[in-house]
């Protein structure tokens, strides 16, 4: 059985080059690795790729929706170590269900006898306002992973996906595994405490803290992963917090748990407290 992970996060936070170079941690540590990109921007592989691949939805469009015409090599493509990529795609824009599509792209796993072939599958879902169409992965998802920074905004989010977590775990596995502070700089100290003190009213931890660097910045948009870029001490930093990640989720049993979600004035008062 594949361990499956559902990472979740407000828009532009980061979820897509942190999910990229976990898989791409996770493959290096030995783990067979599938990416699912749940994004109409379809994105989320670009790093591990280098191409904005075929989604599912598009290929299921070529052969008229016969699902049973479609191979493997029609929707995944294999990128940096190994690591099968895998674009959901979006439904039509201002109709449709992002859920439907994931739930598609799952089927056709399935059928293709490929869900339960990998060590670990990532999904790398839309967004923060967890409608019933993109919180469908944390029906199939074992953790959870919430990306957020220290701000209002991704707290905000974070609550709220919380409270999807707690709302699935009622009738599914899914737990919540931890909070990855991205875009903090914590070598210069601080960084994280607002995100700290919310991690624990919500009864989760911090799973690690990636800095803010240029060089994963770049390492996006280039089409790599962080562990491609050149190699120094600066790149050693940036890939600890992802190497952490992979190890934990790899580890005999990662430590995880059902998230109490706290009122919309608690966040207030965490917010307004520094
Ligand atoms: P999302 O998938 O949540 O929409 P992305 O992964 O696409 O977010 O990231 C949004 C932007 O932030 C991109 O330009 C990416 O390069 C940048 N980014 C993400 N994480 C970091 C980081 N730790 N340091 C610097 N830039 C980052
Ligand atoms: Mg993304």
């Amino acid at each position: 059985m594949s361990l499956i992970l559902a990472v979740y996060g407000k828009g532009g936070i980061g979820k897509s080059t942190t999910t990229a170079n976990i898989s791409a941690a996770l493959a290096l540590q030995g783990a067979k690795v599938l990416q699912i990109g749940c994004d109409p921007k379809h994105d989320s592989t670009f790093p591990l790729t280098g191409t904005l691949q075929k989604t599912v939805i598009e290929a299921l469009d070529e052969v008229d929706f016969h699902h049973e015409e479609l191979e493997k090599e029609d929707i995944i493509e294999t990128g940096f170590a190994g690591i099968d990529a895998l674009e959901a795609g979006g439904p039509p824009a201002g109709s449709g269900c992002g859920g439907y599509v994931v739930g598609e792209a799952v089927k056709l796993l399935q059928e293709l006898g490929l869900y339960d072939q990998y060590d670990v599958i990532l999904f790398d879902v839309l967004g923060d306002v967890v409608c019933g169409g993109f919180s469908a992965p944390l029906n199939y998802a074992d953790y959870a992973v919430i990306i957020a920074t220290n701000d209002f905004d991704s707290i905000f989010a974070a609550n709220r996906l919380c409270m999807a977590i707690q709302q699935k775990s009622v009738r599914y596995k899914v737990k919540l595994a931890g909070i990855v502070a991205n875009r903090v700089d914590y070598v210069k100290g601080g960084g994280t405490n607002m995100l700290e003190q919310f991690s624990e009213k919500v009864g989760t931890k911090l799973l690690a803290r990636v800095p803010y660097h240029e060089l994963i910045r770049k390492s996006r948009f280039a089409g790599k992963t962080m562990f491609q870029m050149e190699d120094g001490p600066e790149k050693d930093e940036c890939l600890k917090p992802y190497n952490e990640i992979a190890e934990f989720l790899l580890s005999e049993n990662p430590s995880a748990s059902v998230p109490v979600p706290i009122g919309d004035r608690d966040i207030f008062e965490i917010v307004g407290g520094w």
